[in-house]
């Protein structure tokens, strides 16, 4: 593993490494300058680099012209909340080399105090940041096709199943519905659904068969691959299943375990939620915290 950091001269060191690339470009950026970067993108897909960029639909970004082509592939990623950006910046090269940091791929970023580092053969990292990338892709997908239910509050709504336990010959397992909305906290419990071997098909039971010793590329890759697939076959799973429509499965969880077992603190109970819908994964969180008086006490309280 190699890390540089940089402070001077980032764009120059930038177009180096995107030059150097010999099969494929992912760019991640809020802003990014059309002037700068088209023909240096166009070259790239020119001698066959696969190019793809993703950034912010923003005024800036429509002003002064981003790096749009037919020679390589562009999502403008809107953020559904008019307050928040798609704000990484991140580049990853020849699924080897990982660039990130605070510079944005502007015009204007070149006279402000900004770094970059840039990370060559540390695959664990490169894999998240390839999943980042693909997730905000499908996200995109998902924007385009008018995914999203709203709530009367004008947030945005999920249905949310938490998963019981497991039982039986077919390990079949309870799934409670309920409709979420992500800002307010506004439930409502939509049903019951059952499901069997979730636990299996979620990779609940999942275990990574390579060697950390041998984690090279290949083997970064093909784990990539094996995730992608496993979270687009649950997708599937997901979307074709008859009955209530679920975007993500969570369990209930007690947060102070240590503290309510050796100090006799009141349990506090969160919903560890553990399977996201592709196209929602960017609206719903990781995990609910107990609001005493909301939504999710209520949630919590049917199930403790
Ligand atoms: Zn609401």
């Amino acid at each position: 593993m190699a890390v540089e950091a940089y402070f001077e001269d980032i764009e120059d060191k930038i177009i180096r490494v995107l030059r150097s690339s010999k099969y494929s470009v992912k760019i991640c950026v809020a802003w990014i300058s059309g002037k700068i970067y088209t023909p240096i993108l166009e070259d790239l897909a020119n001698r066959g680099v696969n190019v793809e960029l993703v950034y912010d639909n923003n005024s800036t970004n429509l002003r002064h012209g981003v790096p749009l082509s037919n020679k390589y592939k562009t999502y403008a990623i809107d953020t559904r909340l008019s307050s928040s950006l798609m704000h990484n910046k991140f580049c990853i090269v020849d699924d080897e080399i990982l660039i990130t940091g605070s510079y944005n791929w502007s015009n204007k970023a070149k006279d402000s105090f900004e770094n970059i580092v840039v990370i060559r053969n540390e695959f664990e990292l490169i894999k998240d940041f390839l999943h980042e990338f693909y997730d905000l892709i499908a996200y995109y997908d998902a924007f385009s096709s008018n995914y999203v239910r709203k709530c009367h509050c004008g947030s945005n709504l999920f249905n949310l199943g938490i998963l019981g336990q497991e039982s039986g010959l077919y390990d079949e397992s309870k799934i409670d519905v309920w409709s979420v909305c992500v800002k307010n906290n506004h439930v409502s419990h939509l049903g019951e659904e059952y499901a069997q071997h979730l636990r299996a098909q979620l990779g609940m039971k999942y275990e990574p068969d390579w060697c950390l010793e041998t984690y090279d590329k290949d083997s970064m890759l093909s784990e990539f691959q094996q995730e992608r697939s496993r979270s687009n076959s649950l997708q599937n799973y997901f979307n074709s299943r008859s009955g209530l429509r679920i975007h993500a499965i969570g369990t209930i969880a007690m947060d102070n375990w240590n503290g309510h077992m050796e100090w006799d603190e009141e349990p506090e109970y969160i919903v560890n939620i553990f399977w996201r819908d592709m196209y929602l994964r960017k609206l719903i969180p990781e995990t609910l915290y107990d609001d005493y008086f909301g939504g999710i006490n209520e949630i919590i309280s049917d199930h403790v």
